[in-house]
Formats: structure tokens, sequence, C-alpha cells
């Protein structure tokens, strides 16, 4: 299983790269994790858009979800023809947000692109031959952790918008690669219930077991260094931070090529 970093920038698309979007891939399968501002492009860059199979959507805050619309007029006005809808999974009503970015009206069900589906902690869904578990998050709107077993058996976790809490440790539990947010510095951020530190999010991966632990979602006014350095102050392993276009390989001996 393949992942790759598409945009990892918190809270909205950054000077160097979109707002969070990842790609998910096996030798037969493709999904998106979220597909923030400016991700639709850049998703270009790395695949053909026609290729995905589903996404999964952490929340529906408007800097994981934003680019649903691109994606949907992608899919309808595609000049060699529409491509058929794809399944989309979040918490909450995922057609309703569609509905508010794209400004569309209440009738409007975006059928032909997409097949809306609600998840919650504890369901697990299956896409080609990944298997997703979703745990529960701590956000100001509902948010899920996901948790992807890829047929080759490599397990990659992803926070998404989280706190620290008992969820993502579930989530994160022996994972080969934990992809979790790290947007806020300890000295500087003390609000809670919204977003980890770099300290929190190692917390997290050493309790948890994690082999590899990958912080992103920093926002453009976060230290890479500080919130890495804080991490490491909790979590033995391996710590890297996500930069766009960066790929991993998610087996039981991760790598990280670029
Ligand atoms: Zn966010
Ligand atoms: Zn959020």
């Amino acid at each position: 299983m393949k992942l790759t970093v598409v945009g990892c920038t918190g809270s909205m698309s950054g000077p160097k790269g979109a707002a969070s979007c990842y790609i998910v891939s096996t030798d037969t399968t493709t999904i998106l994790l979220d597909l923030g501002p400016g991700s639709m492009g850049q998703l270009m860059n790395h695949i053909d858009p026609g290729e995905i199979d589903a996404i999964v959507l952490s929340h529906l805050h408007t800097d994981h979800c934003a680019d649903i619309i691109g994606m949907q007029v992608y899919r309808r006005w595609l000049p060699s023809g529409p491509l058929g809808p794809i399944p989309v999974y979040s918490p909450g009503d995922g057609l309703v947000r569609t509905r508010q970015i794209g400004g569309d009206p209440a009738d409007e069900t975006y059928s032909g692109e997409f097949d809306f589906r609600t998840v919650t902690a504890g369901d697990t869904i299956h896409i080609g031959d990944m298997s997703i578990e979703f745990f529960a998050a701590v956000h100001p709107v509902p948010a899920l952790a996901t948790r992807i077993t890829g047929a080759a058996g490599g397990v990659l976790a992803y926070s998404g918008d989280t706190d620290y809490c008992e969820g993502q440790v579930a989530a994160a539990r022996n994972a080969d690669l934990y992809l979790c947010e790290a947007a806020f510095e300890a000295t500087r951020d003390t609000v809670r219930d919204i977003h980890l530190t770099g300290g929190r999010a190692g917390r997290i991966a050493a309790e948890a077991g994690a082999r590899n632990l990958v912080l992103t979602h920093l926002q453009p006014w976060t230290n890479p260094q500080t919130v890495s350095d804080e991490a490491r102050e909790e979590y033995s392993g391996p710590v890297a931070v996500a930069i766009p276009g960066g790929t991993f390989h998610v087996t039981p001996a991760p790598t990280m090529e670029s």
C-alpha cells in the first residue's frame, strides 16, 4: 500500500501546497483521504482523477472537503464523457455539505458523480482490496480517524483533525504508519479539543505502538522543527513531517521515497 501526500497544509492551503489530501493506493484500488482547497489541481500531478474508487472525508470542515466541488465538476463535465458515481464516505451529511459549498439548490443530488454515505465510529467498510475502520476523534464537528489495512497487510492510520483521545490510540494500534495532525505548538496553542500538539501526537503514537509517525496538517504559522521535536520527546520511533508530493510505502517496514 502506498501513501502519496497531495496536500498537507493545515486549516487552509499554504504557500507550498494544497490543504489536506492524500492518495492511498494498492495495485488494484485507489482512494482519497480528504479533498481540501487546492488539492484537485495538485491531484492531477499524481493520478488521473478518473482512477479514484472512493473518497473518504475525515470530517466536513472546509479545509478537508472544499474541492469536492472541483471533483464534482470534473466528473460531470469531462469532455470525454461523465465518469460516473463513486462513494464518498464522511461523518455528518456529505450531500448537504457539498450543496453548501457548491451553492446548489436543494434538489441537486450529484447522483451522477457521487454516492454519499455517512459513517461513524465503529464502522468498517471495504473498498476494493482495502479494509477501512473508523474511530472517534475529538474536534468541534463530527470527525473520525481512519485505519486502512491493505491486502498485503500494511496498516495506515490517519488522525483527521483531533485532540488526544482513546479513539486515536485505537486507530493507530501497531500501525505501520500513523499519519497524524500536529497543528499546534505546545508553548503557543493552549486551547483543547481542536488539534494536537507535536507532543500529543507523539504520545498517541507511543501508546499505540505505531511503527512510524508522519506529522501533517501543520498550519502556515506552525514550525515543522518545533512540532517534530515535541513529538520526539514522547515517541522514540521515526518521525517525519509530510511534504506535498511525499510518498511512503506502508508495509511492515515503510520507507520514505521522496
Ligand atoms: Zn483541518
Ligand atoms: Zn477540522
